[in-house]
């Protein structure tokens, strides 16, 4: 008997919410879950690593593979591109891997079109203030990368309810076991 389809989460939300600190402690604790890896036209923050973060393209490698239908989804993000390749994910699901996406709301909308099975889950901040708050104190953003950030963020806030659940990252480790929950994992 073949392996059922593995399942497809995604997990969306306000940058400087928490959602990479989040999916980090995650996969520490469930090795089976397989994160895709984005490509993005923006600059590599200090520590950041080709092919373990993002792949790092140029805005002209980027558009090319939208010409081929390399990616799943694609969406621009504060002067930024970023999009997830299509293939691993269509193979890992083959594969019967649990498959997990993190990426912003123009690309989980497209998504939700094209995998209706899929699981999404929006992760909020306690308040608005928390969440610049973290912003700055991650401090890897200029004050005008800031700004746009804080602003993207008031729109992207305001699509919590289409989501299928809203996991608010306070207490980290209450946010983990709530995922967990959520993706029906035991912790
Ligand atoms: P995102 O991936 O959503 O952009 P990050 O994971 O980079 O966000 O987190 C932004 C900042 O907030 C980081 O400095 C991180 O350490 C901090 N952070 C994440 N989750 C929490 C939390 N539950 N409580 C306090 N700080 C947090
Ligand atoms: P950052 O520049 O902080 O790494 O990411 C900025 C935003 O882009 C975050 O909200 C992140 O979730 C989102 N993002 C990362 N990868 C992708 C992707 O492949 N597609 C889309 N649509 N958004 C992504």
């Amino acid at each position: 008997m073949s392996a059922p389809p593995g399942r497809l989460t995604l997990i969306t939300g306000p940058s400087g919410v928490g959602k990479g600190t989040l999916v980090q402690r995650l996969l520490a604790h469930h090795p089976q879950i397989w994160l895709s890896i984005s490509a993005t036209t923006r600059s590599s923050r200090a520590g950041e690593v080709e092919g373990e973060h993002y792949f790092f393209l140029s805005r002209e490698a980027f558009e090319q593979q939208v010409a081929e239908e390399g990616f799943l989804e694609w969406a621009e993000f504060a002067g930024n591109l970023y999009g997830t390749p299509r293939q691993p994910v269509e193979a890992q699901l083959a594969a019967g891997r649990p498959v997990l996406l993190e990426i912003e709301l123009e690309g989980a909308r497209q998504v939700r079109r094209s995998f209706a099975a899929g699981f999404q889950i929006f992760v909020e901040p306690p308040s608005f203030a928390e969440l610049e708050r973290r912003i700055r104190g991650r401090g890897t953003d200029s004050e005008e990368a800031i700004g746009r950030r804080l602003e993207r963020a008031r729109v992207e806030l305001a699509a919590a309810p289409e989501f299928d659940a809203v996991l608010v990252n306070g207490d980290l480790d209450a946010a983990l076991a709530e995922l967990e929950r959520l993706m029906g994992l035991a912790s």
